[in-house]
């Protein structure tokens, strides 16, 4: 849009553009212009105070009436392509992050529910968690060292490359932790999803639904069916950019993280992302305390059709 209108300005920084101010004979950058999600195109000039938003300067720029320098900004300020598939992978692996690194704990067992030790196979049953799922996920459990009495749900790069895990106890111990995830020098990677290890490829790609953790995931798969929809995991701390730009690959997203604040605050910012990326997510509230877990197959699997199919925009 900048430069359609032959504003002079530096390259982005963290989400505002600098430049001459289009206002007034500006020697010196003194207006700076936001690219957020939020509030884009608003802007200000330090020097002579002028301001507003981007039909506001297409209007001042252009010389036009503001109702048409809306309509400019609606042809010249949409996205013209969600710049997604090409740059996961290439342009965005983290140079901090040795790949290969990250190994699951020795003490983790990965293999079939039927070989399981009791206490892993009745948690995980209690849990709703098929043997199929198990097989499919590859999923796992430690009797041993520091993830033992837990059920081990690694996070997969590619088939046999883990790349994280979420360790969840089954243990009776009240003491103990619910969930575990890696140390930071473990080495884990942030920017791997839980699910993407079977999502189809880029243009099979429809519906994906995006929950807090790997246990909800795999009650909604239960509930929809493993064909009708991808899944995906946030994990337990925020949303990692690069997470979103995955996420985006998907043409529909419904969030359906708790409706709890934590789970509120995942799906704002997660919602926020990808609207800047030209995505139009739904969200899924279940009832506050009322897990994807709980509801009966037929109930959940009604209300992710239904959300995807309303109007519940995020
Ligand atoms: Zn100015």
């Amino acid at each position: 849009v900048l430069a359609a209108l032959g504003v002079r300005h530096a390259p982005a920084q963290r989400g505002w553009i600098q430049g001459n101010c289009p206002f007034h004979d500006d020697k010196n950058p003194s207006w700076r212009i936001r690219v957020t999600a939020e509030r884009y195109g608003q802007h200000h000039c330090w020097a002579c105070k002028a301001g507003g938003t981007l039909a506001g300067l297409v209007a001042h720029v252009r010389k036009v009436p503001l109702e048409e320098a809306r309509g400019w900004v609606g042809e010249h300020a949409e996205p013209e392509e969600a710049p997604i598939p090409e740059v996961v992978g290439v342009d965005l692996v983290r140079r901090d992050l040795k790949p290969g690194k990250f190994r699951l704990p020795p003490e983790v067992v990965i293999g079939p529910l039927a070989g399981w030790v009791t206490p892993a196979r009745a948690y995980a049953q209690w849990r709703g968690i098929e043997a199929w799922q198990v097989e499919r996920w590859g999923l796992g459990y430690a009797v041993d060292g520091e993830l033992a009495g837990r059920l081990v749900v690694p996070v997969w790069r590619s088939a046999g490359v883990a790349a994280s895990y979420m360790a969840r106890d089954f243990s009776e111990d009240r003491r103990a932790r619910r969930y575990r995830y890696p140390r930071a020098e473990e080495g884990a990677d942030p920017t791997v999803l839980f699910g993407q290890l079977n999502w189809p490829d880029e243009g099979a790609r429809d519906v994906l639904v995006v929950t807090e953790g790997a246990l909800n995931a795999m009650a909604v798969e239960r509930a929809v069916g493993a064909g009708e929809a991808a899944q995906a995991s946030l994990g337990g701390s925020g949303v990692h950019a690069i997470c979103a730009l995955k996420i985006a690959s998907f043409p529909r997203v419904l969030v359906l993280t708790d409706n709890d604040p934590a789970g509120n605050v995942a799906a704002g910012e997660l919602g926020a992302m990808l609207r800047a990326l030209g995505r139009r997510p739904c969200r899924l509230r279940l009832l506050p305390g009322e897990d994807a877990c709980d509801l009966a197959r037929a109930d959940l699997r009604a209300a992710v059709w239904r959300a995807l199919g309303g109007d519940v925009r995020l």
